[in-house]
């Protein structure tokens, strides 16, 4: 029979209201783009919410129209992600490191009507405002002293003075919980980017069971500090977690160095992070060159490429902060699996502790997985047979945005990730299907390979590319970050990995480069690597 309760949609407006009303005295703390931090109130943050959905009206926004935003993490940004899906328009993060043409495109493509940016950005909307004409007004989101005229490019609007004169509270509109409340498209490394536009629903959803203990375990006692970007797949919804657990927010701004986040994570007492393994290396480089501790910080939540067990080991085994590791994707909405230690795992060996973390894990609740072959058959769960990860649940995409048709195969999305998952439902990601490399016939893991060489003491960063071979079709390169100071030679590192990975995989050549090319997300460009080397190292 039908059931007896009734029906109340599941909507950001709603996630803004009860962070509000239960939870008003909460603290958002945020770091200027100019530098200072910016401290005010749940109750602030939604009056002025409330203030820049009037003025988004004032500029002709019907419920429906998209916003852009080209911005850091910052109380402003937040400001938008809940005045723009609460007011039933779509909230467009966009990622400022796209190429101007790309960002162009997506600003066009995603029918953008106004676009909020921080200053930082102003030279690029410089560059694609002539191409992007459908846009009625480009706000800088801050005050009049810190927004810089653009000469010779489009009218720039002051965000405070274009919501100071409007109203503090706002008519949430009704809005069916299965409408476009966001969209964030993919980085686009091949071919032209694609839209995800996330439903109010899969947000609330994701942002209600990332709360939970075996999850982010957010509740009003912690303090979370997101440093993956508002741009990057909305920030895992801790923006929108926070305030579900009525948890303190600290927001880091454009400073993403190991001192600025060390010194906010003290100052402002995080008890949780979250963000990609590139951030946590110049976190922990720092704290280790100056021999500093966390006094505060509890957990930290690693993502968006894998999390080497030498890092997980540090924060662990040095630091005393729980490491959990999660997998997602833009077309995931937030996390769709994630590592935790269970009661037993916390009773073995320590490095076997470390070994499952550095896994991908279970999915959380909602989320179902499975690995099939290249025929879509189902693969059995014996942690050994590789195939693409497939994917389904509440927050989910079917189909990317303007498509005329499903992206699903048999109702499950399929993911480009080549993965095994064990018997006990433990996810482990291979490889992307972009990255695999296969010589003789058989899979190298680029991935494995890289978490082994960051095990070396001396290795900062690495990457492995597949460089064609005429016998093997192909051969993986090692790139090596020596830390600072340190003398790495090549014979060392290759002895260093045989022996912890196969001996077919331990690479022929190894190039030791300053830097890797690390795009807006976090993650290193392959691509790059492979225009410059994909025919193996020049002579
Ligand atoms: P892109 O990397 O193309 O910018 P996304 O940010 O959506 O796009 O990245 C999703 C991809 O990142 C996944 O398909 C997977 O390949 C990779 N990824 C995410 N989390 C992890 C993880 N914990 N371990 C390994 N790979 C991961």
């Amino acid at each position: 029979p039908p059931s007896l309760m009734m029906y109340q949609p599941m909507t950001i407006s709603g996630v803004l209201h009860h962070g509000m009303t239960q939870y008003g005295d909460q603290e958002i703390v945020s770091r200027e783009t100019h530098g200072p931090l910016h401290r005010y109130t749940y109750r602030d943050m939604g009056a002025r919410a409330a203030q820049l959905a009037h003025a988004l009206r004032g500029l002709g926004l019907q419920p429906g129209a998209v916003v852009g935003s080209i911005a850091w993490n910052n109380h402003r940004h937040m400001e938008a992600y809940y005045a723009v899906s609460g007011g039933g328009m779509v909230m467009h993060t966009c990622n400022p490191r796209l190429h101007p043409e790309q960002l162009a495109y997506i600003v066009n493509h995603a029918e953008d009507e106004v676009v909020l940016f921080d200053a930082t950005f102003a030279p690029l909307i410089k560059a694609i405002a002539p191409h992007c004409p459908r846009v009625k007004a480009w706000v800088c989101l801050s005050d009049a002293e810190h927004t810089p005229a653009i000469e010779g490019g489009p009218e720039v609007l002051r965000y405070e003075a274009l919501i100071a004169p409007q109203p503090t509270t706002f008519d949430w509109p009704a809005v069916d919980e299965t409408a476009g409340a966001a969209l964030c498209y993919t980085s686009g490394t091949t071919g032209n980017p694609k839209g995800v536009l996330y439903s109010h629903r899969a947000i609330v959803l994701n942002a209600l069971t990332s709360c939970t203990g075996g999850v982010l375990n957010l509740s009003p006692q912690e303090v979370a500090l997101p440093v993956v970007p508002m741009f990057h797949i909305n920030a895992w919804c801790i923006p929108y977690s926070a305030l579900v657990a009525g948890a303190k927010l600290v927001l880091p701004g454009p400073k993403l160095d190991g001192a600025s986040l060390y010194e906010l994570l003290e100052a402002e007492q995080v008890t949780m992070t979250a963000g990609v393994p590139t951030i946590w290396m110049g976190l922990i480089q720092h704290v280790e060159q100056n021999g500093l501790r966390f006094n505060h910080l509890k957990r930290t939540l690693v993502g968006g490429t894998a999390m080497p067990q030498a890092l997980i080991a540090k924060f662990v085994d040095q630091y005393g902060v729980e490491v959990r590791h999660g997998w997602g994707m833009t077309e995931t909405t937030a996390v769709a699996t994630l590592s935790v230690l269970s009661r037993q795992d916390m009773a073995r060996p320590v490095a076997e502790r470390h070994a499952i973390i550095a896994r991908q894990g279970k999915p959380v609740p909602g989320i179902e997985i499975k690995v099939v072959d290249e025929n879509g058959h189902t693969l059995p769960r014996d942690d050994k047979s590789q195939g693409e990860l497939m994917v389904r649940g509440h927050w989910i995409m079917e189909r990317y945005y303007k498509a005329d048709r499903t992206a699903l195969a048999d109702g499950w999305f399929p993911t480009g990730d080549i993965a095994t998952i064990s018997a006990d439902g433990v996810l482990t990601i291979r490889d992307r299907t972009k990255d695999v490399i296969k010589s003789g016939g058989e899979w190298i893991s680029s991935i494995d390979l890289e978490n082994a060489a960051v095990g070396h003491p001396a290795v900062a960063m690495a990457a492995v590319i597949g460089i064609p071979d005429p016998k093997w079709d192909e051969r993986p390169l090692l790139f090596v970050v020596r830390k600072p100071g340190q003398t790495l030679e090549k014979q060392e590192i290759l002895d260093f990995l045989t022996g912890r990975v196969a001996k077919w995989w331990v690479p022929d050549d190894v190039v030791f480069v300053d830097a890797l090319p690390v795009g807006g997300t976090g993650k290193v460009q392959k691509n790059e690597l492979r225009k410059e080397y994909g025919n193996g190292v020049p002579n």
